[in-house]
């Protein structure tokens, strides 16, 4: 396919077929740094709603900056890979405190930013600063793989360099943000990854996946993911009406947020009896067990968590308990950031 046909005929596709999204009505970087940061890893149905509450809660980057960390971590809540949000509050802080609230206006002075990438840097000086650079995402990977015939690895650094590459040679000058949208939203509903619509397509005659039958097999990607199996056994301890939970510290999943005692296990817990645990030698023998009424299976992108809750009914006298574990109202744990497993298993059994 010869290449000059390729980003004309995109940009013209998108110009008809383009969905109104809110943060395609800006050139704020700071809104344009926030839609990205949200949208990664989530479908713009789910990221939408977390976007205009994150725009009406903080207007401008100062706003942001200026926001207790929990409540960040509260409105974040749901959204999953919680150091994405740390990360956002950290730098609207450094934005607004060293630079007196002005981004970066370069590809290269953003990727020195805490928590951005490639990805979000050539988003925000495209989108943001018309600078010429690709922004490369799984939709953009998808459609030069299949138009253009590559099958090197997606996952592989010879592969990423080599689709960046092209992308950077394919992208006009003066139309880089328009470019770069209609990459994304090209690959997002109409060059999708198991359903393309290759009938309609503008680009059919000169897709080399088309042509040569192999669009289910575009992009090729080699590393699988490996899921590690996790069991969670939670011990709530409950008390004059309040809930003992803590915050989790540790180098882990969910960090910052809040959950309540866990002993985790190699194989699902059958007994009680089985776990070793100082803390739980202590405070079960003051304590009424009320067993799991069920197990809840959590997914992640690399782990596949099961957890199991018992509920500890404790005597006003009770007792000592680890200094991590704070009782809460429950009124003050709906404010608490918390997993979704948490709010879940929470909200079906307390309230
Ligand atoms: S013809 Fe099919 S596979 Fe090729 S670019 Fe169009 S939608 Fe994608």
């Amino acid at each position: 396919m010869e290449n000059q046909f390729f980003s004309p005929r995109i940009i013209a596709w998108y110009q008809h077929n383009r969905r109104d999204l809110p943060w395609r009505h800006t050139r704020d970087p700071y809104k344009i740094w926030l839609s990205e940061v949200i949208l990664q890893q989530t479908r713009v149905a789910q990221g939408m709603p977390y976007y205009l509450r994150f725009v009406e809660a903080y207007p401008t980057v100062f706003d942001l900056a200026a926001a207790p960390e929990q409540e960040v971590m509260r409105l974040w809540q749901g959204l999953g890979y919680y150091s994405r949000a740390r990360n956002l509050h950290q730098t609207a802080q450094f934005i607004a405190q060293q630079r007196n609230g002005l981004f970066p206006d370069t590809f290269s002075s953003l990727l020195q930013l805490k928590g951005i990438g490639t990805y979000t840097a050539a988003a925000i000086a495209s989108f943001a600063f018309d600078e010429p650079v690709a922004v490369v995402d799984g939709n953009v990977y998808r459609v030069l793989s299949r138009v253009f015939g590559i099958e090197t690895d997606i996952a592989s650094t010879a592969g990423q360099k080599e689709f960046w590459t092209l992308a950077n040679t394919l992208i006009p000058p003066d139309q880089a943000a328009v470019f770069n949208q209609a990459m994304m939203e090209f690959g997002a509903i109409q060059c999708t990854p198991t359903s393309p619509d290759c009938l309609l397509c503008p680009l059919q005659a000169q897709c080399q996946a088309n042509a040569t039958g192999k669009v289910a097999a575009l992009p090729v990607k080699s590393k699988k993911v490996k899921v590690k199996e996790r069991f969670f056994n939670y011990f709530v301890v409950a008390q004059n009406g309040q809930l003992a939970l803590k915050q989790r510290n540790t180098r882990d999943i969910w960090q910052q947020l809040y959950d309540f005692y866990l002993v985790e296990s190699d194989a699902p817990l059958t007994s009680i009896d089985a776990l070793d645990d100082a803390t739980l030698r202590d405070i079960l023998p003051q304590v009424i067990i009320e067993p799991p009424a069920r197990a809840y299976t959590h997914v992640l992108t690399h782990q596949r968590i099961q957890a199991q809750f018992w509920v500890l009914h404790a005597p006003d006298t009770l007792l000592t308990l680890p200094s991590e574990l704070q009782f809460f109202s429950h009124e003050a744990i709906e404010a608490l950031p918390k997993p979704v497993l948490i709010t879940a298993y929470w909200k079906e059994r307390f309230l």
